[in-house]
């Protein structure tokens, strides 16, 4: 990515920059490790389920995964094709949305036994599965533990030891967040062994959670998940979301205005942290391309907002930023966008898409959609 050239030449701001052929690169480690060991890769499009970012990476994965029915109607529009598969989980499954859900998906995977006994059907077109909570907690953070004490998702491990409903063909497992170390997924292996041993399942979904992008070597991975579709003779797939978009994803944004603050030099920016939920929920600092850990001076950035806790963080720089200038926080593909929102009036960045050649516009905000989000269009 040439950032000094892009700076100047993408018209608006702020905006989402994806890198192409990023997201391209990280499905090579995952493609590497289908060859290898048979399973299947499926992309978690709640990370964003941008239509030109599912049309460019389609023909690469083996269908995407999905967690409402917006979701897995965007997924098969995209797809539009009978042999890819749409995975579906959610504690949130709405009867009166089931029968097309159900058309639209080709593997259910159920959060609870009373979700499944409510919702099964006697004619179906899909997979049914269970999703079960292994009870081996890897992560420190609660808000990011799938099994952490009372957890809502998935089906206790100990209500399976003594064998499953016998309509369920699948279990689909997802523990981990940001994980580059693939312990955790061996340990739950591990743990569910006995149960895949003793029933014949057709399929077994390893879930999301993992960097697979960012692993040196995909062969120790690949090896692990041949084993396991080799003994269980069973389809297997993986359902990254972050590891295909995460890192591909930059927030590029201009400076308004600048000051000083009892002490010290504040930049205001046209984004703020309703672009990246994630800073204000999770207290994190983004990494922003121009900061110089070495530098001199620093800056709190803020965003545009009226909420004084509209910060991104303090950044160092050798030369502070000036009014008019553009900054590019980097690693914000997953996560973001989706869960970002007008509040205050201020539109959604745009989202252009960049390769070696060209970039392009995919989708502007305009003020049509904040007023469509407001007043009542009558459907
Ligand atoms: C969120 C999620 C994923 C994707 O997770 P990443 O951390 O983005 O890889 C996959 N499967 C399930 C069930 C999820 O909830």
């Amino acid at each position: 990515m040439k950032w000094e050239e892009l700076k100047r030449q993408i018209p608006t701001s702020p905006a989402l920059v994806l890198d192409e052929a990023r997201i391209l690169a990280n499905l090579k480690p995952l493609q590497t490790i289908r060859q290898a060991s048979g399973c299947k890769i499926l992309y978690s499009m709640k990370a964003l389920p941008l239509a030109a970012l599912l049309a460019l990476i389609k023909d690469q994965v083996d269908g995407f995964s999905v967690s409402s029915l917006f979701e897995a109607r965007l997924a098969s529009e995209v797809l539009a094709d009978a042999g890819a598969s749409i995975h579906l989980t959610t504690p949130g499954m709405r009867p009166d949305e089931f029968a097309e859900l159900g058309r639209l998906c080709s593997h259910i995977s159920f959060n609870s036994l009373p979700q499944h006994q409510r919702l099964q059907a006697s004619v179906r077109d899909y997979s049914p599965g269970l999703r079960v909570n292994p009870k081996l907690s890897f992560a420190d953070d609660q808000r990011y533990d799938p099994c952490r004490p009372h957890s809502k998702l998935g089906v206790d491990i100990e209500l399976l030891r003594d064998g499953l409903p016998a309509d369920v063909e699948g279990l689909h497992f997802h523990t981990v967040f940001a994980c580059r170390d693939f312990k955790p997924l061996q340990q739950t292996l591990e743990k569910l062994r006995p149960i895949l041993k003793c029933s014949r399942l057709k399929w077994l979904n390893l879930g999301g959670g993992y960097l697979y992008n960012a692993i040196a070597d995909p062969q120790d991975v690949a090896e692990l998940i041949r084993q396991v579709c080799v003994e269980f003779g069973i389809d297997v797939y993986v359902e990254p979301g972050k590891g295909v978009v995460g890192n591909a994803g930059y927030l590029l944004t201009t400076v308004l205005d600048r000051f000083v603050s009892d002490g010290k030099d504040v930049l205001i920016l046209d984004t703020s942290v309703n672009h990246h939920p994630e800073v204000f929920e999770y207290q994190m600092k983004p990494h922003l391309r121009e900061e110089d850990s070495a530098g001199e001076q620093s800056a709190i950035l803020a965003g545009s907002t009226c909420l004084a806790g509209d910060v991104f963080g303090e950044y160092r720089f050798g030369r502070i930023p000036e009014v008019g200038e553009r900054l590019v926080f980097a690693d914000v593909g997953a996560y973001s966008l989706i869960k970002a929102n007008r509040f205050n009036g201020y539109k959604l960045p745009d989202v252009y898409g960049v390769n070696p050649a060209r970039w392009v516009l995919q989708k502007r905000d305009s003020y049509a959609d904040y007023r469509r989000q407001w007043t009542n269009s009558g459907d």
